[in-house]
């Protein structure tokens, strides 16, 4: 629990600092964005090939900005969770459809399997969601040729939910897998290295562990632990009372 506070607290100083940089830019960069867009309108119909294809160079730029800037917000402020009763595999299923074309683009097929009777968990949906989303988008940037992503869910045992993300990818050396969460660790030539830092903090708000494993013949699993509803850890039911009272 020590520990969780101290990447709680070390990952609100980096947000803080972030947040008012963060802020000043993403008002410019949606105008940039939106400009973009009528450049892109006016440029389609001049027949200018060369202009079209830079249109398109900057518009993946700034997509790209935004999305740091989108990862750094989440960081500076991330309320405490909202815990409502969520079927986990509900939420997995939306998720995975959600990004289907993104994986469809990196040749990468997907499956959700989970057991029948699965206990149901106290989460906050939209945070809850972010936290897969990075596991899965890490996924697909391992698999740079394609691959296969499962999301199992299974009843843990001694209560509780283990919600498991595997892939077919590139792996994480076994002397990297206690470094890979700590907030800007990334071996990307474009990455943030805050996804896992992000994803790390949401499941240690909601009650839950998560570790890295390696497969058996290449890939990794990114394994979360939640506890089930009805027994919910102490800390995170405080927040939930206190959500009540307020
Ligand atoms: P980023 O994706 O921006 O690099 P993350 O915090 O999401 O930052 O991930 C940190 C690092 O962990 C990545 O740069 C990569 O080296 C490693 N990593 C995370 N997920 C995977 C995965 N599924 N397969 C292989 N390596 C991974
Ligand atoms: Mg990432």
């Amino acid at each position: 629990a020590r520990s969780e506070l101290v990447n709680a607290e070390r990952l609100a100083a980096i947000g803080k600092m972030a947040a008012h940089v963060t802020h000043e830019i993403r008002n410019p960069l949606s105008s940039i964005g939106l400009n973009l867009e009528l450049l892109e309108e006016e440029v389609a119909t001049s027949d200018n090939k060369e202009a079209s294809q830079l249109v398109v160079a900057i518009k993946a730029e700034v997509e790209r900005l935004s999305r740091i800037a989108e990862q750094y917000l989440s960081i500076s402020r991330r309320p405490r969770p909202r815990l409502e009763r969520e079927r986990v595999e509900d939420l997995a299923r939306e998720l995975v459809a959600f990004v289907q074309p993104e994986l469809d683009r990196g040749n990468v097929t997907s499956r959700v399997e989970a057991d029948d009777d699965l206990p149901d968990a106290r989460l906050d949906e939209s945070q809850f969601r972010q936290a897969l989303l990075n596991l899965v988008r890490n996924a697909r940037e391992a698999m740079s040729k394609g691959g296969e992503l499962v999301v199992s869910i299974r009843k843990a045992d001694g209560g509780g939910i283990d919600l498991a993300v595997d892939d077919t990818g590139s792996g994480v050396p076994e002397e990297m897998r206690a470094s890979i969460f700590d907030p800007f660790f990334t071996t990307k030539q474009r990455g943030t290295g805050l996804g896992l830092a992000v994803t790390r903090d949401i499941v240690e708000a909601h009650g839950g562990t998560i570790r890295c494993l390696g497969r058996e013949g290449g890939g990794t699993r990114f394994l979360i632990h939640l506890p089930a509803a009805g027994a919910t850890e102490p800390g995170a039911k405080a927040v939930e009372d206190e959500e009540l009272v307020a």
